[in-house]
């Protein structure tokens, strides 16, 4: 299949047309690629059982792991649930459109191929003006994972979507870099106390400022050990993760944190493996190995979080086949850029104050 890609820019005329050859398409049944405000979302009719079924071929992804419904007005809950607790409609007040999925009762005429066999749908309003233009001109409920084969780093550019839809997908509509660069926060409302079952710019104290108590899923929940299956089925899958293997160091003092890097990196290199050192703007200059990439300032979660898949992308690019993060603060969004690296590097985790108590 030939994938048209297109740029929005700013001739009004020309967006229009490609909105609505977009819209078409996915009323007909085809898969768009598009940005939000998180990720880039592979979108396809989320009520076409067929259209889903294309999604999840696209991706190569399992087919027991749900995709989230987008929508552009509030009265789309009320076709496609059954059930909407008051908690949603306050949610949605203060944090839609933005960065937060919810999970609610799916009504009839939600497929289950959409939702992996669940009788629970998720839903979420982009902020994103192609994501919310593009919706609209469809006139229907556009279902979309994050656009990236399955497993693999999320897209945060257009590039990398082609880089692993082309050939597979209708259509990219390209609109720039992402804003916040990891996905959308996603919280449960069908349990009696809400729960996190996936970490996101969106932090449990912005959501309990609204909520009171909100829990998170014990197989999420970082340094937690769970025996328990993830609630939200794309939780227990190997992701984000670059094709070298990766590993992350922490600890208290950043000297040694630094020391130990380097001294990974040395040994690795010493042995002929192409080794990539995942740092801070902070910390760059400090490094030795065969590539040493930024991620980001430590001043500023969003340039981390924003980075994060590219760089991880940039290591594969460059060939690197063994990858040392520094680690970050788990606090606020901290806590979400950790779940991603840590799920990148497989669990993977040098705390180099252990190691000091060990000498
Ligand atoms: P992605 O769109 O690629 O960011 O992945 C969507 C995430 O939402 C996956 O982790 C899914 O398992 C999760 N998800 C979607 N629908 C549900 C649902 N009904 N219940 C629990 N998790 C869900
Ligand atoms: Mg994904």
């Amino acid at each position: 299949m030939d994938t048209i890609y297109e740029t929005i820019g700013t001739n009004e005329e020309k967006n229009r047309q490609v909105f609505a050859q977009a819209g078409e398409i996915l009323r007909s049944g085809g898969l768009v690629a598009f940005p939000t405000e998180t990720v880039y979302g592979l979108g396809g009719n989320a009520l076409d059982e067929e259209a889903a079924a294309k999604i999840y071929a696209a991706k190569g992804r399992p087919s027991d792991n749900p995709l989230i419904v987008h929508i552009a007005d509030i009265e789309a809950l009320k076709v496609l649930c059954s059930k909407i607790p008051d908690s949603a409609f306050k949610l949605a007040e203060r944090f839609w459109p933005g960065p937060l999925t919810m999970i609610l009762k799916k009504s009839a005429v939600v497929p289950h191929t959409t939702t992996g066999g669940l009788d629970t749908v998720a839903i979420r309003m982009p902020d994103h003006p192609v994501a919310l233009d593009l919706i609209r001109s469809s006139g229907v409920y556009v279902a979309a994972p994050s656009a990236n084969l399955s497993g693999r780093p999320s897209p945060t550019r257009a590039e990398h979507v082609r880089q692993d839809m082309e050939g597979r997908i209708d259509m990219i509509l390209d609109g720039g870099s992402v804003n916040i660069g990891i996905e959308s926060t996603i919280i449960d409302l069908t349990e009696t106390v809400p729960v996190i079952l996936r970490p996101g710019y969106i932090t449990r104290e912005m959501l309990e400022s609204v909520l009171g108590t909100v829990e998170i899923d014990k197989a999420v929940a970082l340094g937690k050990q769970s025996d328990a299956p993830p609630k939200a089925p794309g939780m227990k899958y190997r992701h984000y993760a670059p094709k070298g293997d990766m590993v992350i160091v922490e600890g208290k003092n950043p000297d040694k944190v630094m020391e130990c890097i380097n001294r990974m990196a040395r040994d690795k290199m010493q042995n002929g493996i192409r080794t990539g050192i995942l740092a801070t703007d902070e910390t760059k200059a400090c490094y030795h190995a065969d590539c040493v990439i930024s991620v980001g300032n430590r001043e500023s979660e969003i340039s981390i979080s924003s980075h994060l898949f590219d760089v991880l992308r940039q290591f594969d690019d460059l060939g690197v086949e063994y990858i040392i993060s520094e680690s970050f603060s788990r606090k606020n969004v901290g806590y979400a850029i950790m779940n991603r690296l840590l799920k990148a590097a497989g669990g993977k985790i040098v705390n180099t104050d252990e190691s000091e108590a060990e000498r």
